[in-house]
């Protein structure tokens, strides 16, 4: 994106101004995710925004993952996230850091803030310190501790982080105003005892740091001039400008927060998506059914339009639902201009064709695409019998279905136009089979007679085709707002998101179909390889229209 091409967003403004006014030289962001499960879309969001505008302001954007809470973290998310920051197209600046890596620094600033004066331990239980606390109406009472002496207290913290105390029995505190308006200024917990192994620094430490007391610390060490984050964080700001006024950073940094993104049918907290992966609900966070990067690359959404959609919605700051519908059109829209088309029979009967010779075959061809000469075109072998979907024919049917019905004409795409004669059954009364025949002189032109074909459908030679199985995807969530009131999210699930057919017959090339790469299966929708399944199997990206739209109408 360009910086003269659209209006700028609020963030865009504030940093050209900095620019200007010479505040700063040069951009940094940074995106901080946890590391305690997959990136969904609503990252994404946050990702093209700090990678976007340093990119846009010639800037820098730090990868750091915010790891200061080890029983919920794991290695298997630090290495999944990297792999979906790369694939949206992004490059952090240097190499991968982790706010564990700033453990010694911080440790020391909460020293600092004892000598200071500003900072005690507590030992108040956590069920105590919250009656404390007093509310929102109601000031706070000062813990017993509170006036613990410096040196005592600098005892205490380095006992606590050697693991001689309990979990839950002693806190570090700042000493801020326990009758704040703002509640996190009460004084706020820096410091808890967690005796936990951390995936970055093993059993180093028997103590871990609040987010509070760690990010803008990190943000200062990292040199980061604007920090950016969801607007539940905006009553934390005054916490993070406090520790900037009280600490000897390096830098100070500002915090800046916009509107987290909420999209319509979608849940977004990883605490949901991981309870889905838990109890099986789907298989892993990267089934194409989820909302994470790695679901939506495996179902073919591309990077590109994920870009563009996070572009599309913008940042404001005030919170909204995106329909869903949006990310779709976005999906779509990218793949109608680059998807390849080719042709597929999902649920395929058999068509006979009487008067064209058994054993004659010819090679129709057929464009890549219809606005496409850089795409190359298909060879398209066409036989005696040809398969079209069973859902492409009718014994008898109204004006309304143009497609084959006895009697009438249909084209078959790219090749003849054929006129169907009967339907062959079998004892239960099934069609198994359909007697049809070509009208001679019509590839590429009407029948000579006048009598022209209702419709055109996709078909596969029955001599030269290949198998495969197709995961058709739909919604994952019923409702437009999941779990919404005191419904459990659980109840809205979709329970017709997945649906396998095992005997779907498409053209040949598919066969070469790269992992990766979208397809547009004539009539059918978008599809893609599945990356995961060693024999040919491949996912409905999106259907061609909104077929949700449809079903909701009924
Ligand atoms: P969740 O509640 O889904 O677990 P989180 O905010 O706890 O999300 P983090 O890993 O802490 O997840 O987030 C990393 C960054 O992504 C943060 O800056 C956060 O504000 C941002 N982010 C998370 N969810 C969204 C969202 N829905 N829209 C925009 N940004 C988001
Ligand atoms: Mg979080």
């Amino acid at each position: 994106m360009s910086l003269d091409e659209k209006p700028l967003n609020f963030l865009e403004q504030i940093i050209k101004k900095d620019l200007a006014d010479g505040v700063h030289q040069k951009v940094i962001t940074r995106f901080p995710p946890e590391p305690n499960g997959y990136l969904h879309i609503g990252h994404a969001k946050s990702i093209c925004l700090n990678f976007g505008l340093a990119e846009t302001f010639g800037g820098e954007c730090n990868l750091r993952f915010d790891d200061t809470n080890p029983e919920k973290e794991e290695m298997e998310y630090v290495e999944a996230i990297k792999e979906d920051v790369r694939w949206l197209g992004f490059q952090w600046a240097g190499d991968v850091r982790y706010a564990s890596s700033y453990f010694d620094t911080l440790y020391g600033w909460a020293q600092h803030l004892i000598k200071e004066g500003k900072a005690y331990v507590c030992d108040l239980t956590p069920d105590e310190a919250r009656k404390h606390r007093g509310t929102l109406t109601e000031a706070g009472k000062n813990s017993p501790f509170r006036e613990r002496s410096a040196e005592e207290s600098l005892d205490l913290l380095e006992r606590m982080k050697n693991g001689e105390f309990d979990e839950g029995t002693k806190a570090l505190r700042a000493k801020i105003d326990m009758s704040h308006g703002n509640m996190n200024m009460r004084d706020p917990i820096l410091y808890r005892i967690r005796k936990q192994t951390h995936h970055q620094t093993g059993d180093k430490w028997c103590i871990y740091p609040m987010y509070d007391f760690a990010h803008g610390q990190e943000d200062a060490i990292e040199g980061v001039t604007h920090s950016i984050c969801t607007l539940e964080f905006a009553d934390h700001r005054p916490l993070y400008e406090w520790f900037i006024e009280n600490l000897p950073l390096p830098a100070k940094p500002r915090q800046y927060e916009f509107g987290r993104l909420n999209l319509s049918y979608t849940v977004m907290s990883k605490r949901i998506l991981k309870r889905l992966v838990d109890e099986n609900h789907v298989n892993g966070w990267d089934d194409p059914r989820m909302p994470t990067i790695a679901g939506y690359r495996r179902r073919g959404y591309t990077a590109t339009s994920l870009r563009k959609f996070c572009d599309m919605i913008g940042v404001t700051k005030s919170d909204g639902v995106v329909d869903v519908a949006m990310l779709e059109h976005a999906i779509r829209d990218d793949l109608d201009k680059n998807a390849p088309r080719a042709m597929c029979v999902l649920r395929p009967l058999k068509v006979v064709l009487t008067n064209y010779e058994a054993g004659k075959t010819e090679t129709l061809t057929a464009p890549g695409h219809p606005n496409r000469d850089d795409l190359p075109s298909r060879a398209l072998p066409f036989g005696h019998e040809v398969y079209i979907d069973v859902e492409d024919f009718r014994e008898e049917s109204n004006k309304k279905y143009k497609r084959l019905v006895i009697g009438k004409r249909v084209r078959l795409r790219n090749a003849y136009v054929i006129e169907a004669d009967k339907a062959i059954k079998n004892d239960a009364g099934d069609i198994i089979e359909v007697h049809a025949r070509i009208i001679e002189n019509t590839l590429g032109q009407n029948p000579e007679d006048g009598i022209k074909p209702k419709g055109v459908i996709q078909w596969v030679a029955v001599h030269d085709h290949t198998e495969f199985t197709v995961n058709l995807y739909d919604r994952l969530f019923t409702d437009a707002a999941p779990g919404a009131g005191n419904k459990d999210f659980l109840d809205s699930l979709n329970p017709d998101s997945l649906t396998v057919l095992d005997n779907c017959k498409g053209e040949k090339g598919l066969l070469d179909a790269r992992v990766g790469k979208g397809y547009q299966f004539e009539r059918e929708g978008y599809f893609c390889r599945d990356s995961k399944s060693e024999s040919l199997v491949f996912n409905r990206t999106i259907s061609l229209r909104d077929s949700w739209a449809k079903i909701a109408d009924k």
